[in-house]
């Protein structure tokens, strides 16, 4: 059996392990999927604004692909011998004037080295294709030139390319231009970037055509002038810039350096969906997994109870042998002596007499508890309730076993209310009842003999309680005491004999009666058993009942 239970034990700790690792599964599968979907989603938002920051770089190519394409030896050697502008040159540089994201272009010799040593900047005049005097241009394209040129003294000497873009900020874009070939510069162009037009006409429309609004993208970008502290465009007006909610920046590598976007991201719809069914499936997932354990550790204690009911029941039918055959021993004794005719003493006689007639009684009882309780499980419980009176039964069974109770030493005290109304019940069913709580509390008193019966009414109830100063019953076991073959574990009633039927019976025809029973115990003081009957007026007819104890009382005329 011991083993029977510790597998019992292991498989139901197997069924726990599988519930929870099933279930952990489940959930990290969920959480994982919830974050790929996450993260994939800003992946592809800084993807986007990666983009972004090319296609802004892209637009400064157009204008000026054209001198890539330039024959640089051809240019050096033209340059070195006229020190002008070679035609193909000015060219391209009319087509890039064109474009207005630029103001002015600059031009300089491979030999300029700042803007303080003399005349050495150029500016190309449109019109004529030629380079003209520049009095007047602004201080940044020094910078630009300045900025190009030690770039170039350091790069030159390891430089592949015919020519090197050189942003300043957003104010110019200077191209070095360079003969490959020996590796030297062969002039630097200044381009001065329309910075309004940049803005306006350009940046601030592509936010709004790649980004759309914040609705559209789940996200929303500034375009930020970091020195200034100055938003320039935004993809959605509704939005205020607030530098403490940014979480994300992208520069624009190699230029505009003063600048960058600004982005805050909504949580997208994929991801809120997924976030969504994480949660709904959270919760499904739990409610599952408590169902799943709840019914487990049901089956559990039901499977307990039954063997525990096994074993009540194969102690039972041991014990209820040995107290059948016992008094049929002494009555055979008893019986065999007085067939002999040996006995001829008048008070042996009686003594067998006796002897027989108490074994015969004691025999009786548990014959009727057996055949109640075969009754109760078939359901065959035949019940005639009649309107009758507690008071007039309790008088009949006091009289009727005064020598039981006094040969118990025991001298009730019966309190009964006034006028107690009748209750529709049947008579031995309530013999029964009243017997075997009277019996239990003789049998488990202790050396206060106190055996009180009070009738009395309570809301809409007749109640009878039976109280006694004896062992009492421990709380844990209080709630079993009604079932079948129970009996406490306790040294005081190891010694008291019994077999755990009685109260079982007795709850079985309050049940059948339409009544509840209760009981208030104190361990090692005392206990009283309560039992109610509705005080209800029904019709006097006799009726017959044959149901199963546990369901409704049902009656047949
Ligand atoms: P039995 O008395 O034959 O053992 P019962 O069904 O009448 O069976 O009682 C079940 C158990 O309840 C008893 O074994 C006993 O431990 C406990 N019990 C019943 N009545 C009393 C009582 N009046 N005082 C203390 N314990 C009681």
């Amino acid at each position: 059996m011991r083993k029977l239970l510790s597998i019992r034990w292991i498989l139901l700790g197997m069924a726990f392990l599988a519930i929870v690792g099933l279930t952990g599964m489940n959930v990290y599968s969920l959480y994982a999927l919830h974050e790929s979907t996450v993260k994939a989603t800003a992946d592809a938002q800084k993807n986007q604004l990666a983009d972004f920051s090319y296609t802004v770089r892209n637009r400064f190519r157009p204008p000026v692909e054209s001198i890539w394409r330039l024959n640089m030896e051809q240019l050096h050697a033209d340059i070195s011998t006229t020190h002008q502008l070679p035609e193909q040159l000015a060219d391209v540089l009319v087509q890039a004037s064109k474009d207005p994201i630029f103001e002015e272009i600059y031009f300089a010799f491979p030999d300029y080295e700042s803007c303080s040593t003399g005349n050495e900047i150029k500016r190309f005049d449109v019109d004529s294709k030629k380079l003209v005097e520049a009095s007047d241009f602004p201080e940044y394209v020094c910078d630009g030139f300045g900025l190009t040129r030690s770039r170039m003294n350091v790069l030159i000497n390891d430089y592949r390319f015919n020519t090197k873009v050189v942003f300043d900020t957003h104010r110019s874009m200077t191209v070095a231009l360079i003969n490959p070939r020996g590796n030297v510069v062969v002039a630097y162009i200044a381009f001065v970037i329309d910075t309004n037009f940049l803005i306006s006409d350009f940046l601030a429309p592509q936010l709004v055509e790649v980004f759309g609004s914040r609705e559209q993208s789940g996200m929303t970008v500034w375009l930020h002038d970091w020195v200034r502290n100055e938003v320039l465009a935004v993809n959605d007006d509704d939005v205020e810039y607030n530098r403490r909610n940014i979480q994300y920046i992208q520069r624009f590598p190699d230029l505009l350096d003063n600048w960058n976007l600004k982005v805050i991201f909504d949580k997208d719809t994929a991801a809120l969906a997924a976030q969504t069914a994480l949660v709904r499936n959270l919760i499904v997932l739990s409610g599952g997994v408590l169902l799943l354990i709840g019914s487990l550790l049901v089956m559990f204690i039901i499977s307990q109870r039954e063997r525990s009911l096994v074993d009540r029941q194969a102690g039972f039918i041991a014990n209820v042998t040995h107290e059948l055959k016992t008094p049929l021993a002494v009555m055979q004794a008893a019986g065999e002596n007085l067939a002999d005719g040996r006995v001829k003493d008048p008070e042996r006689l009686k003594t067998y007499g006796q002897h027989i007639h108490n074994e015969s009684l004691r025999l009786r009882s548990m014959i009727e508890k057996l055949l109640d309780v075969a009754r109760s499980d078939a359901g065959q419980h035949q019940i005639k309730p009649s309107t009758c009176n507690i008071v007039d039964l309790i008088e009949s069974y006091l009289i009727e076993n005064k020598s039981l109770i006094a040969g118990n030493n025991f001298e009730p005290h019966v309190e009964i209310e006034e006028n107690i109304p009748q209750v529709f019940i049947d008579k031995d069913s309530f013999a029964t009842i009243l017997s075997n709580l009277v019996e239990n509390a003789m049998k488990y008193s202790s050396d206060e003999k106190y055996l009180s019966i009070r009738v009395k009414t309570n809301d809409k109830m007749v109640a009878l309680e039976v109280e006694d100063r004896g062992h009492g019953i421990p709380p844990k076991a209080q709630k079993y005491i009604f079932d079948k073959f129970y009996r406490v574990e306790d040294p005081l009633t190891a010694r008291t004999k019994g077999h755990g039927l009685g109260l079982s019976i007795v709850k079985t025809h309050v049940l059948l009666n339409g009544g509840k029973i209760d009981v208030k115990s104190n361990y090692r003081k005392g206990s009283i058993f309560s039992v109610q009957f509705p005080m209800q007026k029904v019709s006097e007819n006799a009726a017959k009942i044959s149901l199963n104890p546990e369901s409704k009382v049902e009656y047949a005329n």
